[in-house]
């Protein structure tokens, strides 16, 4: 069965780079019927955090990514413990004790000689008594896997046949000297334990996979199928990395962004399918194919969320909207006639405010000199409210055979007047919602 996992570790909130592998491996499993973890990597007991972990369930909450199954790392150390041993057993696994010093002035020498920074090994002539040594001196060593010096090759779902050369890659710590497991190890003891059958990911782990390619060979496991997908930059092809931090799905979600806008964009983005609105996630599902990404970096601009998060709530029922139009205070007998008129005028549901403020208090008239005598002319044939839909024509025809205007010369400067603004909703259904209309004096 197609399973999928989506395994952020929990030191912070996640970002738009985190929702595209996210979504990515959350709509495999769902296209193909299958499972969909959610794995939290929390092996590093200092920069995890439970609040991060909330956020994160939050964060997938929110955009509808629901997991079948949530699996914790920080629980399934044994099973870590397992596998190093038999990686021991299996003459891959060694101890060594350069300090990050060490290793640092080792890959100076290198890059000056112009060869790769590559770990050359060292520790693998150490005898006994010089590991015990060391280890007296400097506490317990890390562990190195023991890379079978040969070209590891995969077909990746979205880059195609990768080939990478592991003479060219250090031979990976999977336990740290004080212990803690690494995501490496922990990654791949979870991938074949839970049968995860796909894993999508960035193209920032393609170094990753080769080393777990031959970790899981070594302790005698099938590797799923890798996928990696392309980075994010900027709208300009700027690195995103530093910006991700302002680029957290928490933010866009106070910024306003609608969940299917965000899925819509993030599910096609870098692919050569069109982004389109989508209804629902139904709809996303069955268009995707991972195979249809590109390699190239994929330019992400956070501005494109809007427009799709206006149409987004342009398609909605007043009731879609219930619980927004109910905390601004839209009394149930006027939120269908409220929300007709506002929704083509907004971008975020914060922007419904400023049309309900409207129609309680009315708004400052904004009126150009030339106009001042035609306006109050025009409110002395305005009748009190309350408005209903005849209100805006009756009154406008009135104004016309009493001053001659007409077209843009005579709605606009209506407009502006009892609006406060020179563009907004259609008047005839808006006139019946106003409370006020200040410009009456
Ligand atoms: N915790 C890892 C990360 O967030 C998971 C990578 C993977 O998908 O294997 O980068």
């Amino acid at each position: 069965m197609t399973t999928t996992r989506f395994a952020p570790s929990p030191t912070g909130y996640i970002h738009v780079g985190n929702l595209r592998t996210a979504l990515m491996n959350y709509l495999i499993a769902r296209k193909a019927g299958g499972t969909f973890i959610l794995r939290i990597d929390d092996t590093d007991p200092e920069r995890s955090k439970e609040e991060y972990v909330d956020a994160i369930k939050q964060d997938l909450e929110w955009l509808g990514l629901t997991w079948d199954r949530v699996e914790r790392q920080s629980e399934r150390i044994d099973m870590y413990v397992d596998a190093a041993n038999k990686l021991r057993d299996a003459g891959r696994f060694y101890e060594a004790f350069e300090t990050p010093t060490e290793l640092d002035l080792k890959r100076k020498k290198q890059l000056n000689m112009g060869k790769p920074p590559v770990y050359d090994r060292a520790a693998l002539n150490l005898s006994d008594d010089e590991k015990a040594a060391l280890r007296a001196e400097r506490g317990d060593g890390v562990w190195r896997f023991k890379l079978n010096q040969a070209r590891i090759e995969w077909k990746d779902g979205i880059v195609g046949d990768t080939s990478i050369d592991a003479a060219s890659v250090s031979d990976p710590v999977l336990i740290r000297g004080d212990g803690q497991f690494l995501y490496t190890l922990a990654s791949v003891v979870d991938d074949t334990d839970m049968g995860v059958t796909h894993v999508v990911r960035g193209s920032d782990h393609v170094t990753n996979t080769a080393t777990q390619i031959q970790i899981m060979e070594a302790l005698g496991f099938d590797h799923p199928e890798f996928a990696h997908h392309s980075l994010l930059t900027g709208p300009q092809g700027e690195a995103l990395s530093k910006r991700l931090g302002t680029l957290a799905l928490r933010d866009l979600r106070e910024q306003g962004v609608q969940p299917m806008a965000l899925l819509s964009l993030m599910a096609r983005l870098g692919s050569s399918d069109p982004v389109e609105l989508r209804g629902d996630m139904a709809e996303l599902v069955d268009g995707f194919d991972v195979a249809r990404f590109g390699t190239a970096p994929t330019k992400f601009d956070v501005q494109d969320l809007f427009p799709l998060t206006a149409r987004h709530l342009q398609a909605q029922s007043a009731e879609d909207v219930k619980s927004e139009l109910d905390a601004l205070g839209v009394p149930a007998d006027q939120q269908a006639a409220f929300w007709d008129v506002a929704r083509e005028n907004i971008t975020t549901l914060a922007d419904l405010q400023q049309w309900w403020a409207l129609c309680q208090e009315g708004a400052e008239p904004l009126i150009a000199d030339e106009d001042k005598d035609f306006i109050s002319e025009a409110m002395t044939l305005l009748p009190e409210g309350p408005y209903d839909a005849d209100s805006w024509k009756s009154w406008t025809t009135a104004v016309k055979d009493a001053t001659g205007r007409k077209g843009k010369g005579l709605f606009m400067p209506l407009r502006k007047a009892v609006t406060g603004m020179e563009r907004g909703p259609d008047m005839g259904a808006l006139l019946p919602l106003m409370k006020v209309v200040r410009a009456r004096g």
